[in-house]
């Protein structure tokens, strides 16, 4: 999984396509993102006590990685992801790239 948290998506698929959030939780054993505003369900909380009443809270579901896309922060738009290893001092590292303007993603 390419995606990260903290990286801004775009939506693709699903009730809420078309927009756009952060990625606020990353779970990538399953695959799975939750993104700010996206998917948003509501949870009915029981009533537990008498006379108390029953909450209502919405919440951002996770939902599969592959109906987002990574929005450049470089140049702003959706893009797909390609990675690149780098080689600095012996090191390896692998980053992530843009593929519209190539650039390296933090
Ligand atoms: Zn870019």
């Amino acid at each position: 999984m390419r995606i990260r948290k903290g990286d801004n998506v775009k939506v693709t698929a699903g009730k809420d396509r078309g927009k756009t959030g952060k990625v606020m939780q990353a779970f990538p054993a399953l695959g799975k993102v939750v993104v700010e505003g996206a998917n948003t369900l509501t949870k009915h909380m029981k009533v537990h006590k008498q006379g108390e009443k029953g909450q209502k809270i919405s919440y951002n579901a996770p939902f599969n990685a592959t109906n987002v896309q990574l929005i450049c922060p470089k140049c702003a738009q959706p893009t797909r992801i390609g990675m690149q290893t780098l080689e600095n001092e012996g090191k390896t590292k692998k980053v992530r790239t843009c593929r519209k303007c190539k650039e390296a993603i933090e």
